[in-house]
């Protein structure tokens, strides 16, 4: 048995790669994107390392241009989530047991092999699959999945390091003990990383998956379970299973072995899973560990003494990076009037410089929203808008689904604090905002703080910094990653550990040692050295 202690320092963040042209990262990913443009592959089901293929089928196409089939799919009825219980349950009896740093190793190789060889090819399927330009697939598919990777095994060997004391003759130590049971990991399209690392926190600690990818992300998603492989990941450990999110989230919450749901997507998802597992309380072996990031209202607050252009920067690219589908995507703005018209006009001439259109130039800024059912999304609340007497569409608004889902990036002015896309999310290029009058400062921040049910993230802008104090003290509980004079985007592992509360998820931190502690059972063992063989307390003998 090795019994070398092993730590593993705190990593230094993945370096964002420029892809200038002509540079090795830029010639390989070109490489790449022509070599998955042309092929239609065939993605199975996998359990236990075995490709099912049901011949119940679904295509993966690019949101950019639709008409472009990347891959089929394979889905999952009933019975083959049934066979991945039993085989992660299998698998399970080995990897709970095996070695923490041999779990971490295998990490830390996923990690190397996304930083090396898979970098392109991931790169490139997420550009494709989810309609990232290079940029947004660089920080996505590359920069913080491996970032999890390595964070995660640094957090790991903090964790399993925290001892309790020994005792006059005692000893005594805690082991982390993986669940006892399954993890379902249910991930979103909206980033590869994240699709991950729900399934790899669980793992590293010792715990086994059953994956329910996003179908709209799924292109990247296989292509991370054959880097789970090449790194060394036994078979069973992660399944991954394609297919309606309703029929495995039922099957998966009524097994005894259900242990606990790592989620990211909808709040309406997240509390339907909630209320499955609430259903089998009794039925489980242990009360399962319930860990969802969900929706978001995300708000940027300026105040009367900020900077004009940084915010206009913020709220272009808090809001319209990524179409607008970033968790933490700016999406409701209070503004002094004062400010608004300054604002207003250098977000236009951000907006007439950019281009739109398909990935593979690199040229576009803005790319594609990811399905059909988003852009009709996004399309409903543009169009609600300009019926509205309290609203005006004052930057882009057009729609175009010809080719591919295309959403230009769109502000919505309201003179109604209380307006339908204030309070509701999106998850597209729409940002509202509400203007106020600049001595109305303090009704506002209330506005701000009851508006929206949810928690995730916000920013304030100002350069009175004693007025930002007093708007960051009032906003406590409105965001669980706060911003002072930055957009509400863009949170790097291990600088800003992600997640919020209220309607808005549990808040456990991807790339914390928060979330790793949801996937542990501790056990605390006490070791007599000399064990008493007289009841009585001293003073009665
Ligand atoms: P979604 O809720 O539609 O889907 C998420 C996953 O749940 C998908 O894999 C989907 O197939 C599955 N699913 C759908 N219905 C299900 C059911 N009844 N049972 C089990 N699984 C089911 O979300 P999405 O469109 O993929 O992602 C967008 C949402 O995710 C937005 O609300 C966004 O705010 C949120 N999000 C939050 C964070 C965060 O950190 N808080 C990060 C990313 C995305």
């Amino acid at each position: 048995m090795n019994n070398s202690v092993i730590t593993f320092p705190l990593p230094a963040n993945e370096p964002v790669k420029t892809y200038l042209a002509g540079s090795p990262e830029r010639v390989a990913l070109d490489k790449e994107l022509e070599r998955q443009s042309k092929l239609v592959i065939d993605i199975p089901i996998i359990i236990g390392g075995k490709e099912i293929r049901t011949g119940d089928t679904g295509e993966v196409r690019c949101p950019h241009d639709h008409g472009h089939v990347l891959a089929t799919y394979h889905k999952v009825g009933k019975k083959e989530v049934e066979l991945a219980i039993t085989t992660a349950m299998e698998a399970w009896k080995q990897w709970s047991q095996t070695p923490w740093t041999t779990r971490a190793a295998i990490v830390m190789k996923m990690a190397h092999l996304l930083a090396t060889k898979y970098r392109p090819i991931l790169t490139a399927a997420c550009m494709l699959g989810q309609s990232k330009n290079i940029y947004q697939a660089e920080i996505d598919s590359a920069c913080e999945t491996i970032d999890f990777f390595r964070y995660n095994v640094h957090y790991a060997s903090k964790i399993y390091a925290m001892q309790p004391k020994d005792g006059d003759g005692q000893l005594n130590h805690t082991e982390y003990r993986p669940l006892e049971g399954f993890v379902l990991a249910v991930t979103p399209f909206n980033f590869t990383s994240i699709a991950s690392n729900l399934c790899m926190t669980p793992v590293l600690m010792g715990n086994v998956a059953l994956w329910k990818p996003s179908t709209t992300a799924l292109l990247s998603n296989y292509y991370l379970m054959q880097l789970y492989k090449e790194a060394g990941l036994p078979d069973g450990v992660v399944n991954f299973l394609p297919g309606s999110g309703a029929l495995i989230g039922e099957v998966a919450t009524a097994s005894r072995h259900f242990a606990g749901i790592h989620f990211t997507g909808s709040t309406a998802t997240f509390n339907t899973l909630w209320s499955q597992a609430c259903a089998g309380l009794g039925k489980y072996v242990s009360y399962p560990r319930l860990v969802g990031e969900t929706g978001g209202k995300d708000f940027i607050f300026v105040h009367p003494s900020a900077d004009a252009k940084a915010v206009a920067t913020a709220a272009f690219c808090g809001a319209f990076e990524f179409q607008g589908q970033k968790c933490s995507a700016a999406s409701r703005m209070y503004i002094p009037k004062s400010l608004w018209p300054d604002v207003l006009a250098d977000i236009k001439r951000m907006a007439a410089e950019v281009k739109m259109g398909d990935v593979m130039d690199p040229a576009n800024f803005i790319n594609a929203v990811i399905d059909e059912a988003s852009f009709d999304k996004c399309k409903s609340y543009i169009d609600f808008a300009r019926q509205s007497a309290d609203a005006e569409v004052v930057l882009g608004g057009n729609c175009d689904k010809s080719v591919g889902w295309f959403v230009e990036p769109t502000i919505i002015e309201t003179s109604n604090p209380h307006f339908k896309s204030m309070e509701e999310e999106i998850f597209g290029p729409v940002l509202t905002v509400y203007p106020y009058d600049d001595e109305k400062l303090d009704e506002t921040v209330t506005l701000c703080e009851n508006t929206s049910p949810y928690g995730l993230t916000g920013a304030v802008f100002g350069r009175d910094r004693m007025a930002v104090e007093s708007i960051t003290a009032k906003l406590r509980y409105c965001a669980g990653n706060f911003y002072i004079n930055d957009k509400p985007t863009g949170a790097v592992v291990g600088m800003q550990p992600f997640g919020g509360a209220r309607a808005s998820g549990t808040n456990d931190k991807a790339g914390g040692e928060f979330n790793l502690i949801r996937w542990i059972i501790p056990r605390v063992i006490k070791e007599t050295l000399l064990s008493p063989t007289d009841y009585r307390y001293s003073y009665m003998k």
